[in-house]
């Protein structure tokens, strides 16, 4: 038994190893971004069923609740987008199974990751505790105001769509940091990022098109 789940998680470093030079062709350069793919094990955050396509690198998959996995494409391609270096706090917002919030881990110095149903974050939180993960934590709530009283943040994802950037979110980013998320209706966002300036302003970037789930609260769309 002990050999056969050694011989798997072999297969799956070399599918995230395969991972990770896909994402390289699809423009994810940052090294510190690829090798986070790859010593994240996605399938550890995938009912057994869809295992075998944990490493593919569009595949969005349900976990239930109505909500799903975001495909490591967009994972990697958000990640690199807020240029961690090392060391940053960084606000999640959607901890959804907890795979983008392991692979923030792997890369700042601490993530607050919020999410909103009650067991999804109960199972992230079981998941990440299982994989090691000491560095981030997860809170139950309506995320789209933030967290103030951890604020202000070197870094934000928003992991759903809004139909616009939530302001709190903005009034919690540190000077010089990035917030990225997908903004717009229900059925289309644009990928945005934002840098948070000296004098208070802020530069808007666009990313991409993609598509998120919704998100719900009070600076999102209604239940
Ligand atoms: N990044 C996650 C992953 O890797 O599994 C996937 C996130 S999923 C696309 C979006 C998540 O945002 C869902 O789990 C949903 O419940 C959560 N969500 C929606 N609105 C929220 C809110 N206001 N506060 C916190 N979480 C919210």
């Amino acid at each position: 038994m002990r050999r056969l789940d050694v011989a798997a998680e072999g297969g799956y470093a070399r599918a995230r190893r395969r991972l990770a030079e896909e994402l390289s062709k699809s423009g994810v350069r940052d090294p510190r971004v690829l090798d986070a793919m790859v010593s994240v094990p996605r399938h550890l955050l995938l009912p057994e069923a869809m295992r075998d396509r944990s490493y593919a690198a569009d595949a969005a998959l349900p976990i239930g609740e109505g909500q799903t996995i975001s495909a490591p494409v967009v994972v990697a391609t958000m990640t690199q987008a807020l240029a961690l270096k090392g060391g940053e706090t960084v606000l999640e917002i959607g901890t959804g199974s907890g795979y983008q919030t392991a692979v923030l881990a792997a890369l700042a110095g601490q993530v607050v990751s919020i999410e909103r149903i009650p067991r999804l974050a109960a199972r992230a939180r079981s998941a990440l505790d299982k994989m090691g993960v000491l560095n981030a934590i997860v809170h139950l709530g309506d995320g789209s105001a933030g967290r103030p009283a951890d604020a202000p943040f070197d870094a934000i994802l928003v992991t759903a769509g809004a139909p616009s950037v939530p302001r709190p979110l903005l009034d919690q980013l540190a000077v010089g940091g990035y917030l990225v998320g997908p903004f717009g209706s229900r059925e289309s966002q644009s990928l945005l990022r934002f840098c948070r300036k000296e004098d208070g302003s802020f530069v808007r970037e666009v990313i991409g098109r993609c598509k998120f789930v919704d998100l719900i609260g009070e600076w999102g769309w209604a239940a």
